[in-house]
């Protein structure tokens, strides 16, 4: 059958400014660092990116090393769109981004010129696009001349391989440099990716700010902690999840005392403003208007309508953050 998506996809989802730029996007985006990989089933994957574009999610974040195996998500995403996306290329913003390890040798890893700009390559063959809407320097590489980074980014625009670019767990003072490097070359930088949960709260010390006064957006990674603030382990650890996989998460966290009782605390909350523990933890994300948009992550169809929901209530009273600092420390 093929894919007609459905048309009041725009209709709920309050879209929001990147910074000061021209680009809008969804409260909630699909990420694609677990689930997508080759070991998952396409059809799964499938269904999941269908719903997300149904309801308006027109951002698909990716990076060259997603999987396993490495650059799977990005074949997979690419198998996607050519079969139901395809004459809506111009609906997506698709980004994905390089600096961690992807291939071996000296040129596969970190901040050169010489690997951003074959990964770029790599990523547009493996989905199958002619340009990407966001390409990212994925982390800072101190031993690499930032100018030398920021013009290999410069030149994706450039080049018309990518429109816009990002960075991504930098340093506020970093940033701001990497920022006025990247004006001076007539490319703006349109996002930083940093990560932000009630569980992790490190951009509140000072990057939000500086993303504010450069007008730059956020676009914060795990924000439901990789689960732990879902009701994913309230009960026990389920079959099939991300702590049972012990890399990213391990069993440890997901039974730890300490843990459960902030979890059960704020789930309370949510309860008392008719969300979901997920949903709640990122109305909060989204509390701050410098976020742009929370990156999830989703196994399931569930799991993705529950977060994409986030966006019908994301108001907080006075009381209700009061209440939440006390179970939202890192
Ligand atoms: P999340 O914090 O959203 O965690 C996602 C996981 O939480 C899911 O895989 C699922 O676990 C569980 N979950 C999601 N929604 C629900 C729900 N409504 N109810 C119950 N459980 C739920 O984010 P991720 O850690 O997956 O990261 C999101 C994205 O951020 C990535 O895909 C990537 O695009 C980006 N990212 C960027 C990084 C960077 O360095 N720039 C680093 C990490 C991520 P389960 O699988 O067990 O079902």
């Amino acid at each position: 059958m093929p894919y007609i998506p459905a048309e009041d996809r725009y209709e709920q989802a309050p879209y929001r400014r990147a910074g000061r730029s021209g680009v809008l996007l969804p409260p909630v985006s699909l990420g694609f660092w677990h689930n997508f990989g080759g070991d998952r089933d396409l059809a799964d994957m499938r269904a999941v990116v269908r719903r997300a574009f149904d309801l308006g999610v027109t951002h698909f974040d990716l990076a060259n090393n997603y999987g396993p195996p490495y650059g799977s998500a990005e074949t997979n995403l690419g198998t996607i769109l050519r079969a139901d996306l395809s004459r809506h290329r111009d609906e997506l913003i698709i980004s994905t981004k390089a600096g961690y390890d992807m291939w071996p040798g000296p040129y596969g890893d970190h901040g050169s010129r010489k690997y951003l700009l074959a990964s770029l390559d790599q990523s547009l063959g493996r989905l199958g696009l002619d340009y990407l809407d966001v390409f990212y320097h994925h982390r800072e590489d101190p031993e690499t001349p930032l100018e030398e980074t920021m013009g290999a980014l410069a030149q994706a625009v450039r080049s018309g391989r990518a429109l816009y670019a990002g960075i991504s767990n930098y340093s506020p003072e970093r940033t701001r440099q990497a920022a006025r490097m990247l004006a001076d070359m007539g490319v703006p930088l349109l996002l930083h990716q940093p990560s932000y949960s009630m569980f992790n709260r490190h951009v509140e010390n000072g990057l939000l700010d500086m993303l504010a006064d450069i007008g730059v957006g956020a676009a914060v990674f795990s924000p439901l902690q990789q689960g732990l603030l879902t009701d994913r382990y309230l009960h026990g650890v389920p079959a099939g999840s991300r702590a049972t996989e012990g890399r990213f998460l391990t069993e440890d966290q997901a039974t730890d005392q300490t843990y459960l009782e902030r979890a059960r605390g704020l789930q309370e909350i949510a309860a008392s403003r008719g969300q979901s523990l997920a949903q709640m933890a990122l109305s909060w994300v989204l509390r701050n208007p410098t976020v742009t948009t929370a990156l999830v992550g989703a196994s399931s169809v569930a799991q993705l309508e529950d977060s994409v929901a986030a966006r019908e209530n994301l108001e907080f009273a006075d009381d209700e953050l009061e209440a939440i600092d006390a179970f939202a420390v890192d």
